[in-house]
């Protein structure tokens, strides 16, 4: 960054300092729960404590020079150091966000701003939220709370797909349901539940399953993220589908729900030609599963329909969410952080993730499929 005589910085509000037998400063970053330990001089001390979010640097050198001698290159290479290592941070930039949401949102852009540079880059990342179209297909459980979530966050688009109307079993298990919704489509309550979080929300609800037939490339063209849910005709192959059209459209893409048995799956975020995609998933499990033979079970009449509880549900929609919001914002490199699909355990509470990786053989996403 450039100093001049008028910037004035100021120590990060997420920022703890600790100064141990004069020498060891040891910052901890208590929004990303890292700590750095810096050797430091006294001068460095002295200037930190004069560092008071009011003082223009040109005051500083005055200061600095006057009472300790210090010289102002000195102090400038200083100021570039505790600048690179997140410490300080300018104050005065302009926010682009509106002033209300610079109040709604300044606990979320203090925690994005940890991850950037300057305190002004919170803000910056919290627009990209609020700039970003999701559509959600399925609106059950885990689809509907992730869009509440994004919308929370911020998310100020979406396109919401579903077949379904609420029914009174949902009410235990979803967010956004109460009595008065049964027999409504499931995205007009979600849609509605959507504005009443954020008025600024836009909404385009299509009631409709995903059959076959279906053309689903107008609505993943359009948006810049895609969640899918969807069970109906079942989830395979509507993450299959969805997959498939959003690689074509290089777009990114969350696969989540409590599906096949998993209840609270953390599903798999989908970064075309850097994360394995669906079909990657399923070449994986043809290979890993080519010696299982399934038996035909003894008892015919069976149950189809597993159980279900809220609190699985929200776990694995909050996770999604974490994910979508790392991915939307650009605060994480995603690319190599990404997790493939895990699975938490209710007995004991344990989290493990599948060894899945991208298929170089894939005819969705391998080495012969280009962009
Ligand atoms: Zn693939």
């Amino acid at each position: 960054m450039t100093i001049v005589d008028s910037t004035v910085f100021k120590v990060r509000d997420s920022v703890d300092l600790f100064l141990t037998d004069g020498t060891y400063l040891t910052a901890y970053y208590m929004n990303s729960r890292k700590r750095r330990t810096f050797r430091v001089n006294e001068e460095t001390v002295a200037l930190l404590e004069r560092i008071d979010g009011r003082r223009q640097v040109g005051e500083l050198r005055q200061l600095m020079l006057e009472e300790l001698g210090a010289k102002p290159e000195s102090i400038d290479r200083t100021l570039e150091s505790l600048h690179a290592s997140r410490v300080i941070t300018e104050v005065g930039c302009t926010s682009p966000l509106e002033r209300d949401d610079e109040e709604r949102y300044a606990r979320q852009t203090n925690y994005f701003a940890e991850f950037l540079g300057d305190e002004a880059d919170g803000p910056l990342a919290q627009r990209r939220l609020a700039e970003s179209h999701v559509a959600v297909f399925g609106c059950g459980a885990v689809g509907g709370d992730i869009a509440i979530e994004l919308a929370m966050a911020g998310v100020r688009h979406f396109t919401l797909v579903d077949y379904d109307v609420v029914e009174p079993s949902d009410a235990s298990r979803h967010l956004y349901f109460d009595l008065a919704d049964i027999g409504k489509p499931k995205v007009e309550s979600l849609a509605r539940r959507l504005r009443e979080i954020d008025p600024k929300v836009s909404v385009e609800e299509v009631f409709s399953s995903m059959r076959p037939e279906d053309d689903i490339e107008p609505i993943v063209s359009e948006c810049d993220f895609v969640v899918n849910t969807m069970d109906e005709p079942y989830i395979g192959y509507t993450s299959a589908k969805v997959s498939r059209v959003c690689v074509k459209h290089d777009k990114a893409h969350y696969i989540a729900g409590g599906f096949d048995a998993h209840l609270a799956s953390t599903g798999e975020l989908v970064i075309p030609h850097v994360t394995p995609c669906v079909e990657c998933y399923a070449r994986y499990f043809k290979e890993s599963l080519k010696d299982w033979k399934p038996a035909r079970h003894p008892v015919e009449d069976r149950a189809l329909e597993i159980g279900g509880l809220s609190p699985m549900s929200l776990f694995s929609a909050s996770f999604a969410a974490i994910e979508i919001v790392k991915y939307l914002t650009g605060i994480v490199d995603m690319s190599c952080s990404y997790k493939p699909r895990g699975e938490w355990l209710f007995g004991d509470m344990s989290l493990s993730y599948l060894d899945v990786r991208r298929d170089p053989e894939c005819p969705v996403c391998g080495e012969g499929v280009r962009l």
